[in-house]
């Protein structure tokens, strides 16, 4: 028996020596010292030895085992120092590999500040699917059949549905407005709740138009909402926004899903007032429209008009976003240009 364990030894030893991966000197470790080992089986049948030699095979085992434990220490010390050596000497003077920091688009940046203002006020952030339908977003807002906005929106059909109708007619929306009905429907009134998102336009392409844009809107409905209340929300959104006083003015404006309805402008803060090629000269921005909600709308909500009352805020956040840093081309928003946009971190 001691000579096969001397046997073990020398072949184990070898097997140390010879290992070129921690992952073989694991197994090694295993084969050599694991409880499937000869090692192993030897000590477990210790017992049906005499009691000299089984003093003297135990001692030796133990011996054995110690010398794989610590050879395979030294040669995992040594693998892992040969990992970690490298192949060419670094010099420490050479400038470093500049890490580049990535930025929220200002586009972004703008929703996000929008949506802490309104958060603030009491207002959800809701949102909805950038397909919708001709029934949410012309039907429910009272655009009749053969109104021309279904033709001025330009809207996407999406194709295969051209021949459907209401529900099954399908588009990519062309505003944000059906979904406010959609939130009516799901949570009832009283409700005051901002869904901002992407809308999409056939329309040529210019400075200051593009076929998919964001917008932002805004609608409070409730028993008592007045027309005044909705102009003190428009000022105190805007002023948490720029952070300073803002002078707004409406004008009457047309909508099918607001009665009355308006136009809401923004006094320029580029030139505050005085005309500039951002307000082009005339010293005030239209930045939304909006009004009280119209009857027709409710009713698409399942809301009695006679109960209920709203206010509408539609925000052109891009508008906004302009405003803020004095750009005068909508179309370099989206032009993924890295030049103008790491300019807004
Ligand atoms: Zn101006």
């Amino acid at each position: 028996m001691k000579e096969k364990l001397e046997v073990i030894r020398a072949e184990g030893l070898k097997k140390i020596e010879m290992a070129t991966s921690l992952e073989e000197i694991e197994e090694i470790r295993r084969a050599l010292m694991g409880k499937k080992s000869e090692l192993n089986e030897i000590l477990k049948s210790l017992g049906n030895l005499s009691i000299d030699l089984r003093k003297e095979i135990g001692i030796l085992s133990t011996e054995i085992k110690n010398v794989f434990s610590s050879k395979i220490t030294e040669k995992e010390e040594e693998l892992l120092a040969s990992l970690s050596v490298f192949e060419h000497p670094i010099d420490l003077t050479l400038p470093g590999k500049k890490v580049l920091n990535g930025s929220l688009h200002p586009i972004t940046q703008m929703c996000d500040d929008l949506n802490d203002a309104f958060l603030s006020l009491g207002f959800e952030v809701f949102s909805e699917d950038d397909i919708s339908s001709e029934k949410f977003v012309f039907d429910n807002l009272n655009f009749a059949k053969d109104h021309p906005a279904r033709q001025m929106m330009d809207t996407y059909w999406l194709s295969g549905t051209e021949n459907k109708q209401a529900n099954e007619r399908l588009c990519l929306r062309p505003h944000l407005t059906g979904a406010s009905v959609r939130y009516l429907l799901k949570h009832g009134a009283p409700a005051r709740f901002v869904y901002p998102g992407r809308v999409y336009r056939n329309e040529d392409v210019d400075s200051g138009h593009e076929r998919a844009f964001f917008q932002y809107e805004a609608l409070i409905v409730d028993k008592n909402v007045s027309f005044s209340s909705g102009i003190v929300l428009i000022k105190a959104i805007l002023e948490k926004v720029f952070g300073c006083e803002i002078k707004v003015r409406m004008r009457e404006g047309f909508f099918p899903f607001v009665e009355p309805g308006y136009e809401i402008d923004m006094e320029c803060l580029v030139c505050k007032g005085k005309g500039c090629k951002v307000c082009k000269h005339n010293g005030w921005i239209e930045v939304m429209p909006g009004g009280v909600i119209h009857p027709n709308v409710l009713k698409s909500a399942n809301l009695n008009p006679d109960e209920w009352t709203g206010f509408y805020i539609n925000i052109g956040l891009e508008r906004l976003v302009m405003m803020r840093y004095g750009v005068d081309d909508i179309r370099l928003f989206h032009s993924a240009d890295l030049r103008f946009l790491s300019q807004f971190k």
